[in-house]
């Protein structure tokens, strides 16, 4: 008998489960003649900030786009540091350079697999501006001594979020803890729209105006630019949409937790790698990364059969022509450089059933005992 296959993300099968709810959104839009920063972006950037338990929400267009709008609004510009990681979206690196800023990188925790705060004192220098922790996979960073170490150096803290909508720490939702917080809704993300989308998030109201300002031409009154600004702004459509996923996000994040239990549980002793559940943490499961020594062979042999893997990311940063050689921190960064040849993600969906879950977990024991 053929199996069906089972892809690593599948975005299209939410649309399918409420097409009637997501067509009735879009028709509303379109008839209603607003398509730009309209009542739908309104009600989406409040219902957000509520959900994630700031004030100010600010809608613009892709994740990246909002790690520039955040270093922006902060007047991060020219000659100005800022501490990442290089085991990342390439996007949290380039948004720094993008507003002129200079990446300084820092090494993960191999646990964790993001930002290892041990190692921000020797990063540190006159010219940093900001610490720019992610919550790699929907795993929390360690948000409590990233936090202490930026009140004693007077540093701003940008959380990218753009993998963990609804991750928390003691009950308190990532997104929350730094001065901003980016997220994307790029249509594989925990909370996606259909096409590009994103958000930065803040409690401060100084901080949201200015946030406002940057996002469209500088302007407080139209035409009348405050400060030089540029256009990235949420089209209703996809805010529309966003106001109904967000409805299901909190039930389709727990069904991602049950889906990595169950594989957890299926990978008990094995000789794979698995995400740890830190202690009081609430992971958002955006993605299940396993390590191993045979990555590419595994991920070859589970492609053979049916089952399609991801590798996030298979190059560090520092490591891609674009960066390589230039960035500050590059010649200390072995963890990371470790973990990009174990990596491997597997099929992590809210709508992934149990039964291709074990399919994943059998083969994947199978790979074990042959190899
Ligand atoms: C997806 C992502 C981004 C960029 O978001 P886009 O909407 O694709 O621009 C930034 N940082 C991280 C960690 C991401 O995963």
């Amino acid at each position: 008998m053929k199996t069906h296959f089972i892809p690593v993300a599948d975005p299209s099968r939410q649309y399918f489960d409420y097409a009637e709810a997501f067509q009735a959104a879009a028709a509303h839009v379109l008839e209603g003649g607003r398509y730009i920063l309209g009542r739908e972006v309104n009600v989406f950037e409040a219902a957000f900030a509520r959900y994630i338990g700031v004030r100010y929400g600010v809608a613009v267009n892709s994740g990246t786009d909002a790690l520039i709008v955040a270093l922006k609004a902060l007047g991060i510009g020219a000659g100005d540091e800022v501490i990442t990681v290089s085991h990342t979206a390439v996007a949290t690196v380039a948004a720094i350079e993008l507003v002129g800023a200079v990446p300084v990188l820092v090494d993960i925790q191999p646990d964790t697999r993001c930002l290892n705060p041990d190692l921000l004192s020797a990063a540190l220098s006159e010219r940093t501006k900001a610490l720019l922790p992610v919550h790699l996979y929907g795993q929390p960073a360690d948000m409590a001594v990233i936090m202490a170490f930026a009140k004693d150096h007077h540093l701003w803290v940008i959380e990218d979020c753009a993998q963990a909508h609804g991750a928390s720490v003691a009950g308190r939702k990532v997104g929350s803890f730094g001065d901003l917080a980016c997220f994307s809704f790029y249509p594989t993300k925990n909370l996606g729209a259909f096409g590009d989308g994103g958000a930065v998030l803040t409690d401060q109201p100084k901080l949201a105006e200015q946030l406002r300002l940057v996002r469209e031409y500088g302007w407080h009154e139209r035409y009348i630019s405050e400060i030089p600004g540029m256009n990235t702004r949420l089209d209703e459509l996809q805010a529309a949409f966003l106001n109904l996923k967000l409805g299901l996000l909190t039930e389709e994040n727990q069904k991602r937790r049950e889906i990595a239990y169950h594989y957890l549980s299926r990978l008990e002793g094995s000789q794979f790698g698995t995400p740890v559940m830190a202690e009081g943490t609430e992971h958002a499961m955006h993605l299940f990364v396993i390590e191993t020594d045979h990555r590419d062979k595994l991920q070859e042999y589970l492609s053979q059969n049916g089952v399609g893997t991801a590798i996030h990311y298979p190059v560090p940063i520092h490591l891609q022509p674009a960066y390589l050689g230039r960035l500050r921190g590059s010649d200390s960064l072995p963890v990371t450089e470790r973990l990009a040849k174990r990596i491997l993600s597997l099929p992590m969906y809210p709508q992934l059933s149990i039964e291709d879950v074990d399919r994943v977990c059998d083969l994947l024991l199978q790979f074990a005992r042959s190899d």
